[in-house]
């Protein structure tokens, strides 16, 4: 109940009883709005203990409340690092029961992406919103359904992309959608980095593997984001793999793709395990914006005709800031920055170019 409708039914509470003494008991039966939104974060690997739960000490909207975890020497590290009281730590098995739990307001699926549809709607259907890391799911359909159960139990979704949050990625934006620099004519993009790992998911299909799910939304996101526009084919696309005995059975180590945008524009766009690559240009009709990195915890910069692009700030603020910034939506009900259907375009274009590599035709999108 917001503190505005507490303050009507205290009123009219008081105007029937006509001065009478209202009792305490009335009044602490009405739950007040949270300050800040208990987070549980699912899947303690890399991410959550290297950036969200630190970045969770720095937010000022919501704070680490829970964990999920199947591995209980990771639950007793967590629990006293963090000071996660024993109710709020739940395995895989149990997990259902966090329907149960006011402390947790908003379940934050950080697990290999074969298991995100899954979590994600059990977290909804147990009535909580739901953040969920990129890429939202291995498959369109899948993502459709993950925002299907949302909207189904009036809980909202949004997807983990930090550089919408971020203002340098919002300062190149805001030049090209008020055309600062002209239109858009072409841009070129690359996200990549060297992954030495032999058998963790990010080299295992079943679980969403392979460079084009994992960094490919990155440079998915560039091309959409830098372009301002959504993509109308994939013109060609080609997968490949420097190491077969790694990225087995045609699994993409490389994917590099042209998109056709309104208007003639095209986007070449590269992403890689097998290469450091972090760069964008968008060529505009008055110059040139060049990103460098673009897609980095920290340091995202860049320059163009009308001067540098760099707000500075250290990590994990990043993630600080999109989990406030989410936090914030949801205590004041309104739209996710980065809603579902935002990680479902992606999942989307993924699924065209890995079709355009495959068969070596254009695909509509
Ligand atoms: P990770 O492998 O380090 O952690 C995955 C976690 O899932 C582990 O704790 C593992 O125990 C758990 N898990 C549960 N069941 C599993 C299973 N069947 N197989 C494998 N692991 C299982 O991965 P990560 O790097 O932390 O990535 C997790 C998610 O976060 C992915 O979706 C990834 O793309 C995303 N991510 C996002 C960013 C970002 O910048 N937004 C950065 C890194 C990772």
């Amino acid at each position: 109940m917001s503190n505005l409708s507490r303050r009507n039914v205290i009123k009219s509470l008081t105007l029937a009883g006509a001065g009478a003494i209202i009792s305490p008991k009335i009044l602490w039966s009405f739950p007040k709005k949270k300050d800040k939104l208990g987070v549980a974060l699912v899947g303690l690997g890399y991410y959550s203990t290297d950036l969200l739960a630190p970045a969770l000490q720095q937010t000022k909207h919501c704070y680490l409340a829970g964990i999920v975890t199947g591995t209980p020497s990771k639950a007793d590290t967590w629990k006293l690092k963090y000071n996660i009281p024993d109710k709020n730590i739940y395995n895989y098995q149990n997990f259902h029961e966090i329907a149960n739990n006011d402390d947790i307001d908003v379940v934050y699926v950080v697990l290999p992406p074969s298991m995100h549809e899954e979590y994600v709607v059990k977290a909804a259907n147990a009535g909580k919103h739901v953040w969920c890391e990129k890429p939202m799911a291995m498959t369109e359909a899948e993502c459709a359904r993950m925002i299907e159960a949302c909207k189904k139990n009036k809980r909202k979704l949004a997807i983990g992309y930090r550089l919408q949050h971020e203002p340098n990625t919002k300062e190149y934006r805001r030049i090209v959608n008020n055309k600062l620099l002209g239109k858009v004519l072409k841009l070129e993009d690359a996200a990549g980095y060297v992954d030495n790992r032999t058998n963790h998911w990010k080299q295992t299909r079943e679980l969403g593997g392979g460079v084009m799910l994992d960094m490919g939304v990155y440079a998915i996101q560039g091309a959409r984001l830098g372009t301002g526009m959504e993509p109308l084919s994939v013109v060609s696309a080609k997968t490949s793999t420097t190491r077969p005995h790694i990225y087995k059975d045609g699994l993409a180590e490389t994917a590099i793709a042209t998109l056709e945008f309104p208007g003639g524009v095209m986007a070449n766009i590269k992403t890689s395990f097998g290469e450091n690559v972090n760069f964008m240009n968008i060529t505009c009709e008055k110059g040139i914006i060049a990103m460098a990195p673009y897609s980095a915890y920290a340091g995202v910069k860049g320059k163009s005709p009308l001067g540098d692009i760099n707000t500075p700030y250290e990590t994990p603020w990043q993630q600080a800031n999109q989990m406030d910034d989410d936090a914030q939506s949801i205590m004041n009900n309104k739209p996710m920055l980065v809603p579902g259907e935002e990680g479902l375009r992606d999942i989307r274009i993924v699924e065209a170019i890995l079709k355009s590599a495959d068969t070596g035709r254009s695909v509509k999108l």
